[in-house]
């Protein structure tokens, strides 16, 4: 269990080499976890494990290794099954990361099923990944697309959402937390609310999965996505989670090997779930290696993790407020995420993310993929610090001081 007690949290922080170094003569100081998680012990001995021992191509094989290979890739799925409490292994597919898997919704279902006027409800908070697809389906299908805009504390507008739905509503895709804003967002009310309207819904969980317990079940939610990268996992890896009849009901994605059931030279038919969204040989190593991070968070307990990573944020709040000039985004208030996007005037985002990284500080500056919503704000960018559990309270403070070390530097 983390806590503020200094064993527990260096326990934690030996299981990451990577944080264990100095960056221009300082400690790191990593602040990028939105961007990317690091991964610990467990995570890269499973990759090097899989390699030396079991590697062979998957669900092909009679030979003993191709059998090893087979069980701990569908192995690593059930585990992403208890970990986010899918039905069963059938409502996961794998993906190369959330990008894809929102891809996959948006050609294979949203194509198929989405014709002209029929309209899908989105935020102005969305990542691009959960933008770009819907408007490459509406420029397709001629659907609509209409966007939940903010409150006057930077959150979700739920009256705007509710005003939105119509029968004519046939998707809602929504960000489970934001990763600008950090503000959490309702999404078992959004879920019902559209579901009264028989609209389906796709969570955006890449900020949320990695921080807090998640049950899909609960969220009551069509389609959730995740990246196996930000939850301690190597990159190439992701998952949809998908209800059963839905995407029995949804045409295949990529076509090719591994989904198909029987080919003929003028037909095929395709595999049974989760295999069907499957084409081609997957990301094996890094799909066990994301099992051992689930294993390694739920060692730790999400619900521990989601406390410490409160009081980190209660931390880095009230650090923030020592600097009055920083416009920070997002609501400022208990159960927001801990991570801050922040601007401040007469100074460059990208200029205090460079003098910070000679300090051993590693923030974001940019976009965040959150064009639109920079764009609201009349930013094109910002800086954003994100935390993680194995962040300390002693480098929020690292980070604070620097940061007005910094703007007194510049005299801003
Ligand atoms: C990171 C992120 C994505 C995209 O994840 P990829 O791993 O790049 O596919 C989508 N939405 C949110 C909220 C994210 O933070």
């Amino acid at each position: 269990m983390i806590s503020k007690t200094k064993n527990s949290l260096t326990q934690i922080r030996s299981d990451f080499t990577i944080l264990d170094q100095t960056i221009n003569g300082k400690p790191l100081v990593y602040l990028d976890n939105a961007a990317t998680s690091q991964k610990p012990k467990a995570v890269l001995d499973s990759i090097r494990y899989y390699y030396e021992h079991d590697n062979a191509n998957v669900h092909r094989g009679a030979h003993s290794l191709s059998v090893r290979a087979t069980e701990a890739y569908e192995n690593a799925r059930e585990k992403l099954v208890n970990f986010i409490n899918a039905r069963s292994s059938k409502e996961i597919v794998y993906s190369r990361n959330a990008t894809e898997a929102i891809n996959l919704v948006a050609y294979s279902w949203g194509l198929n099923e989405l014709k002209a006027g029929d309209e899908i409800i989105l935020s102005v908070m969305e990542h691009h990944s959960n933008l770009i697809p819907w408007r490459i389906v509406a420029s397709k299908t001629g659907a609509i697309i209409k966007y939940v805009g903010l409150t006057q504390d930077e959150e979700f507008n739920w009256p705007e959402y509710v005003s939105l739905l119509s029968p004519r509503t046939r998707l809602v895709s929504i960000v489970h937390i934001s990763n600008t804003l950090g503000c959490v967002n309702p999404v078992e009310d959004i879920v019902a609310k559209a579901h009264q309207f028989g609209a389906k819904v796709l969570i955006d969980a890449c900020q949320s999965v990695p921080h807090k317990p998640i049950d899909v079940q609960k969220i009551g939610c069509d389609w959730l996505v995740a990246s196996g990268h930000k939850m301690c996992g190597p990159t190439g890896i992701g998952f949809l989670y998908g209800k059963q009849s839905i995407l029995e009901n949804m045409q295949p994605f990529l076509g090719g090997g591994e989904m198909i059931s029987e080919v003929f030279l003028d037909s095929f038919t395709c595999g049974e779930l989760p295999h069907k969204f499957e084409a081609g040989t997957p990301a094996i190593a890094e799909a066990i290696a994301l099992g051992a991070a689930v294993d390694y968070l739920s060692q730790i307990g999400m619900s521990n993790i989601d406390a410490y990573e409160d009081q980190l944020m209660t931390h880095l709040f009230d650090r923030l407020e020592e600097i009055p000039q920083l416009r920070v985004y997002g609501p400022k208030k208990p159960g927001r995420a801990a991570l801050s996007a922040f601007n401040v005037d007469g100074l460059h985002a990208s200029d205090i993310a460079t003098i910070l990284d000679e300090e051993g500080i590693a923030i974001r500056s940019g976009h965040h993929c959150t064009q639109p919503l920079h764009r609201l704000f009349g930013a094109s960018g910002s800086a954003r610090a994100s935390l993680y559990f194995y962040n300390s309270f002693q480098e929020i403070d690292i980070f604070i001081d620097k940061l007005k070390e910094t703007l007194a530097f510049f005299g801003v």
